[in-house]
C-alpha cells in the first residue's frame, strides 16, 4: 500500500514537473526581483530619451534622431544583437494651432490638432457651434444637421483602473471628422480624451475616409469644452474660429529598433518585450511611451547580467505606434514564416504605475506554465488573472490576429494616465522611480521564466 501510494506521489510529480522550475532557476528569479527593484538603469534610460531626445513624432527629424538613440543605447547596454528594420507611415506635421470663442464673447480657448488633420484657410475656420453628447447621436443625425457648422462632441471620459473607458471614448477620436463632414461640418471639435482638469488638449490619430472631404479636427482641454457647455446652456449661440495649419507629407520611413540577447539551448525561440519608440509631439513621451522603452530594455539588461537564458530574449522598439501601428505592422509581416518561434509577447505601453495583475492569452494545454509564471509574480503585487483574453498592448494587435503568439498583459494601474496621455504634460516629472522599478521586476521574472520554461507555450 505504502509502495502504491510512493509511486502515486511520483506519478503527480511528473505531471507537474513540466510545469515548475528548478532550484537554480527559482534562485536567479530572486535575485531578478532584487537587482531590479534596486537599480538605477530604467529611471536613468527614460530620463536620457525625453531629456537628449525628447519629442519624437514619426515624420518629424526628431524620430530618426530617436532611433538612432537607440540603437546606440541598446549597444551600449550590451545587447549580443542590435539592429533596425524600416517601416513605412502616413507623414503628417503640425506647424500651428489657435482657436477662439467668437460670440458671444471673445476668448481664447486651448485646443490641438488631432493627427492628420487637414489646414484651415490662413485666418481660420469661423462657425456656429452644433453640439453632441456622443459620437452616436452625431451619427443618427439628419443629413445636414451640422451643414455650415462646426461639430463638438462633448463625452466624457471616465476614470478607471484599467483605462476601459478609452475605448470608448476614442471612437469619437478615429471616426468623428468623417462623420461630422458627412453631415455637412465645416470642422470638427471634440473634448479631449483626458481625465485631466488641466488645460492641455490630448492629441491623438483621426483618420479621413476617401471620398469623404476632410475638414479639420481638433481636440479641446476640458476646461474649455466645460466654457462652451456652459455658454450653450445658458441658451448662447456659440461661434467659434479654428485655427490649424498642418501638412500630410506623404509616406515616410521609421524603423523598429531591435535588441537579443540570444539564448543557449533554443537560440531561434525567443521572448518578445514591445514598447514604441515614437511619441506624440506635444510632450516629451515620458509616459507614452518613454517609460515602456525603459522598463523592458532594463529588464532584458538585468537578465542577461545574471545569466544567459535558453531561449532568446528580444526587446523590439516599435516605430510610428501612433500613426496607426506601423512599426508593428511591418514586423509582423517581414517576420511572418517565424511567427511561431515567439514563446511569449507583453507590450509596456501604459505608463509607469504599478502591475497588479498578469493575463495570458494562449491554447489551453499552455496554461499550467502561466500559472507556474504567475506564481513568482506574487511578492511583487501581481495577480493572476485567469481569463486568459489578454489584449497585450496596442502593437501586440497583429500578433494576435496571427493566433500563434502567445499574447501577455501585464496590466498596469491606469487610474492617472489619461490625465496626461497624449499632452503636453507627459514629461518625466510624472514617473515615480520607485513604481517604474515594480514594472521591470515584473517584466524581468516574466521574460525570463518564459524564456525558461520547460514546455513552450503557443497561443491561440
Ligand atoms: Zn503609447
Amino acid at each position: 500500500m505504502k509502495k502504491l501510494l510512493l509511486a502515486a506521489l511520483v506519478l503527480s510529480a511528473n505531471v507537474f514537473a513540466a510545469d515548475t522550475f528548478d532550484a537554480q532557476t527559482i534562485k536567479v528569479t530572486e535575485q531578478l526581483k532584487e537587482k531590479s527593484l534596486n537599480s538605477e538603469l530604467a529611471y536613468d534610460i527614460v530620463a536620457r530619451l525625453t531629456t537628449e531626445v525628447g519629442p519624437r513624432m514619426a515624420g518629424t527629424p526628431k524620430d530618426l534622431e530617436a532611433v538612432d538613440w537607440a540603437m546606440k543605447e541598446l549597444q551600449r547596454l550590451g545587447f549580443d544583437k542590435v539592429w533596425k528594420e524600416p517601416a513605412k507611415f502616413p507623414a503628417w506635421l503640425r506647424y500651428s494651432e489657435s482657436a477662439e470663442i467668437i460670440l458671444p464673447s471673445k476668448q481664447p480657448i486651448h485646443i490641438t490638432a488631432l493627427g492628420n488633420s487637414v489646414s484651415t484657410p490662413k485666418d481660420g475656420t469661423r462657425a456656429p457651434i452644433v453640439i453632441f453628447e456622443t459620437l452616436e447621436e452625431l451619427e443618427a443625425a439628419p443629413e445636414n444637421a451640422a451643414k455650415g457648422k462646426i461639430v463638438f462632441i462633448n463625452y466624457r471620459m471616465d476614470r478607471s483602473l484599467d483605462g476601459n473607458s478609452y475605448g470608448p471614448a476614442v471612437q469619437a477620436r478615429n471616426r468623428g471628422a468623417v462623420v461630422a463632414s458627412q453631415k455637412g461640418a465645416v470642422a470638427f471639435m471634440m473634448r479631449s480624451v483626458s481625465t485631466a482638469k488641466h488645460r492641455f488638449a490630448h492629441t491623438g490619430g483621426n483618420h479621413y475616409k476617401d471620398g469623404i472631404k476632410a475638414i479639420p479636427a481638433v481636440a479641446l482641454a476640458n476646461p474649455d469644452a466645460d466654457q462652451i457647455e456652459r455658454l450653450l446652456q445658458l441658451g448662447h449661440k456659440v461661434e467659434v474660429n479654428l485655427n490649424v495649419q498642418a501638412e500630410s507629407k506623404g509616406m515616410g520611413t521609421s524603423y523598429n529598433v531591435i535588441g537579443e540577447f540570444t539564448g543557449t539551448e533554443k537560440p531561434n525561440e525567443y521572448v518578445l518585450l514591445g514598447a514604441h519608440l515614437d511619441s506624440w509631439d506635444l510632450g516629451t513621451g515620458a509616459l507614452d511611451d518613454g517609460a515602456g522603452v525603459a522598463i523592458i530594455t532594463a529588464a532584458a539588461k538585468h537578465i542577461s547580467e545574471l545569466t544567459k537564458t535558453k531561449r532568446s530574449v528580444r526587446v523590439v522598439l516599435f516605430a510610428a505606434e501612433e500613426q496607426g501601428l506601423w512599426g508593428a505592422k511591418a514586423y509582423v509581416k517581414k517576420h511572418q514564416d517565424e511567427l511561431g518561434n515567439i514563446v511569449a509577447a507583453a507590450e509596456s505601453d501604459f505608463g509607469a504605475d504599478l502591475i497588479y495583475a498578469v493575463e495570458s492569452r494562449v491554447a489551453s494545454n499552455s496554461l499550467p506554465t502561466v500559472r507556474a509564471i504567475a506564481k513568482h509574480l506574487k511578492d511583487l503585487g501581481v495577480k493572476y488573472d485567469a481569463r486568459n483574453n489578454a489584449f497585450g498592448g496596442p502593437d501586440l494587435i497583429p500578433f494576435k490576429d496571427s493566433k500563434v503568439v502567445p499574447i501577455f498583459s501585464l496590466h498596469q494601474d491606469g487610474t492617472d494616465y489619461f490625465d496626461y496621455h497624449h499632452t503636453a504634460d507627459d514629461t518625466l516629472d510624472k514617473i515615480d522611480p520607485v513604481k517604474l522599478n515594480q514594472n521591470v521586476a515584473v517584466y524581468a521574472v516574466f521574460a525570463y521564466l518564459a524564456a525558461q520554461s520547460q514546455t513552450k507555450m503557443i497561443g491561440k
